[in-house]
């Protein structure tokens, strides 16, 4: 069956695609691709809004693990989503792309903050709106903030790039013959725990029918196709 041409999407990009080859942090050559991969999929005449992790330079559970406080340690965690929002928004910017950087967390000298009604503005007039500091909440992930920004602005999905081709019913990277699904029902990843999302936001995109699209955003020219339908990718759907 063919799948639909997308027109609004919200991009989740989580930290360690834009820590490229390395094991930490931001790596400039890779964040200028992937604003190569958006400025593309904007010409082709898609509305885009994005929600950025942090993974790559700082992660609350994991810190709370070896004895940070958890609350504050999320909230470090949020911070660093900040810094690669405004990582995404310079690769944008240099390349002619129209930007604004919101954050759930006000801090009024870097960037604007998260109003709904002011982000659709943005978007109505072209540009793209890059959503930082998760939901502004400890205990969450921006996973959830994805699904949660993806409702708010009325996106017709929520695409999730990744450095595999899409959902598999084992980890292809260790399991030999792995089956990558075409599309696959929100149940169906929830009862088989398989790794998309974290349950949370599958649940927040199932009970409000938004479709994630899973796809490689390593692969160039990867993001447009799959706007267009074609190329390869997982929907998740109802
Ligand atoms: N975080 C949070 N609330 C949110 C979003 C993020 O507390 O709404 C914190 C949390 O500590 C998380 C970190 O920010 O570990 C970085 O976000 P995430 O792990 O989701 O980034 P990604 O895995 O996408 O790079």
């Amino acid at each position: 069956m063919p799948r639909p041409r997308f027109n609004r999407i919200l991009l989740k990009l989580s930290g360690e695609v834009l820590m490229g080859p390395g094991q930490f942090g931001i790596d400039p050559d890779t964040v200028a691709r992937v604003a190569d991969e958006i400025k593309g999929a904007k010409e082709a005449g898609h509305e885009l809004c994005i929600v950025v992790g942090g993974g790559n330079i700082f992660r609350g559970l994991a810190a709370a693990a070896r004895g940070f406080e958890r609350t504050s340690a999320d909230y470090m965690g949020m911070l660093a989503t900040v810094m690669n929002a405004l990582a995404v928004q310079n690769a944008l910017e240099q390349i002619g792309v129209d930007t604004r950087v919101q954050s759930a967390i006000p801090m009024n000298t870097v960037c604007e903050p998260f109003i709904k009604r002011r982000a659709e503005r943005h978007m109505e007039k072209g540009r793209i709106v890059i959503f930082a500091a998760g939901t502004g909440n400890p205990y969450f992930t921006t996973d959830s903030a994805a699904a949660l920004r993806a409702a708010e602005m009325n996106c017709d999905a929520l695409f999730k790039g990744t450095s595999v081709d899409g959902v598999y019913d084992a980890d292809p990277k260790k399991v030999p013959g792995a089956k990558r699904f075409d599309t696959v029902s929100f149940n169906h990843v929830l009862a088989a725990d398989l790794k998309v999302m974290d349950a949370s936001a599958v649940s927040l995109c199932r009970d409000n029918d938004i479709p994630i699209v899973v796809f490689n955003i390593r692969e160039q020219g990867n993001l447009s196709q799959v706007l267009e339908g074609k190329g390869t990718a997982t929907i998740v759907q109802n």
